[in-house]
């Protein structure tokens, strides 16, 4: 059984989808690693630190004779068309981006695992890359914060006084938003979490926080939140102005699957916010839950600076890569058998994540986009 795992070509892109730890498991799979050249070296991992792969230069030449290929991203419509034809593709693919890339998967018969739309459920939490890159993300946010901040976090009492601890606000308290409260929680902050889920009121507390209930329950399929209707965001937005503009950092995390993020805070609330306050934007990549967030730039809104990183797990890209790739291994230990490829359709983790299999494109949302 042969594995190869590419080396990324975005732009924005560091992490690599195999860490040198995990290769021995690999070895107990009865699979041989190829590597292409430098894969992990943006992520801190030499091709040497890769004890027993090989390593080939060319994407091309690296999967065309690999079972599976592993990668962050959805690989180039040509790296696909050289792969072998019946073997497997994991890593995110997400169509409704890159809907150019079903025609080569369908043509060469991949069994491409679409990583995002791995299920959320508990047998399937070890192969769930959303969350654990999610959970990386929620971390870094307070951080990236803090040091725009003029202030600190944590109430500090030196021999000329005591500073008041910063008030910090998370909205959207999913997997990076719960993340994002506990750390800002041990960092010292007096933290609020706001989401349209009532369940998360309970998470909140869990991890020190106060929530604030704006009295609207936005529950929707299988979950996640559902889009709200003008009304209830209005009557959401009034009942946030006063925290919002309480708050020292406001970090924002909302989306709804499919959509445009929601947008959670207005300008005229951002102007109304204290003279150094700071929003880290975390839904920049879904559009932004801020009115004024340019996605990947820092702007200014009044005395607010609004801060929108793009792929942020990418930024901590030795850790994500080490969760990213258990997550791969997890897949696998469902898919190979005995030292060879074994696709059990009837499993659900397998049939939720196959995008594409025996060249039909198996997910109905992506088989929308090419009909
Ligand atoms: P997500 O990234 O889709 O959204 C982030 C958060 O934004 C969610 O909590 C959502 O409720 C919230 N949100 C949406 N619209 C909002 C609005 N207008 N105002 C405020 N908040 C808003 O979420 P996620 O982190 O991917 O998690 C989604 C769900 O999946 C959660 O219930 C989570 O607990 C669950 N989950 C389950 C598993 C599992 O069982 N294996 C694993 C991961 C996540």
């Amino acid at each position: 059984l042969k594995i190869a795992v590419l080396k990324e070509v975005g732009s924005n892109e560091r992490r690599v989808a195999m860490v040198p730890v995990l290769v021995k498991r690999l070895t107990k799979l009865g699979a041989s690693l190829a590597l292409q050249t430098g894969a992990g070296v943006a992520a801190g991992f030499a091709d040497a630190d890769y004890v027993g792969a090989t390593t080939v230069d060319d994407p091309l030449r690296v999967v065309a004779d690999a079972d599976i290929v592993l990668a962050v991203q959805a690989p180039s419509a040509a790296v696909i068309a050289a792969m072998k034809p019946g073997a497997v593709l994991a890593s995110f693919v997400y169509p409704q981006k890159h809907a150019d890339l079903l025609e080569p998967l369908c043509e060469r018969h991949i069994s491409a695992f679409a990583l995002e739309t791995v299920p959320r459920i508990s047998r399937a939490q070890a192969l769930d890359a959303l969350s654990s890159q999610a959970t990386l993300a929620g971390y870094y946010a307070p951080l990236l914060g803090a040091v725009h901040l003029p202030r600190i976090l944590p109430m500090m009492t030196t021999a000329v006084g005591s500073l008041r601890a910063a008030r910090v606000l998370v909205m959207g308290l999913g997997v990076a938003g719960l993340q994002a409260l506990a750390t800002a929680h041990r960092l010292g902050a007096i933290t609020e979490g706001y989401d349209v889920r009532p369940e998360t009121k309970e998470q909140a507390q869990s991890v020190g926080a106060k929530f604030v209930d704006t009295g609207v329950d936005g529950r929707g399929e299988g979950g996640y939140a559902r889009e709200l209707t003008a009304e209830e965001q209005a009557r959401t937005q009034d009942a946030l102005t006063l925290h919002i503009q309480q708050a020292d950092l406001v970090i924002t995390t909302a989306n709804v699957p499919g959509r445009t993020a929601p947008r959670l805070i207005s300008r005229v609330q951002i102007e109304g916010m204290k003279p150094g306050s700071v929003i880290v934007d975390l839904a920049a990549e879904s559009g932004g839950n801020c009115e004024g967030t340019v996605p990947g730039e820092t702007t200014t809104v009044g005395r607010a600076t609004i801060l929108a990183p793009l792929n942020v797990p990418s930024l901590l890209a030795q850790h994500a890569s080490e969760l990213y790739a258990k997550n791969l291994l997890s897949l696998l230990d469902l898919i190979v058998k005995d030292g060879a490829l074994s696709l059990d359709l009837g499993d659900e983790v397998v049939a939720g994540t196959l995008l594409t299999h025996a060249g039909e494109i198996r997910q109905p949302a992506a088989r929308r986009l090419v009909e």
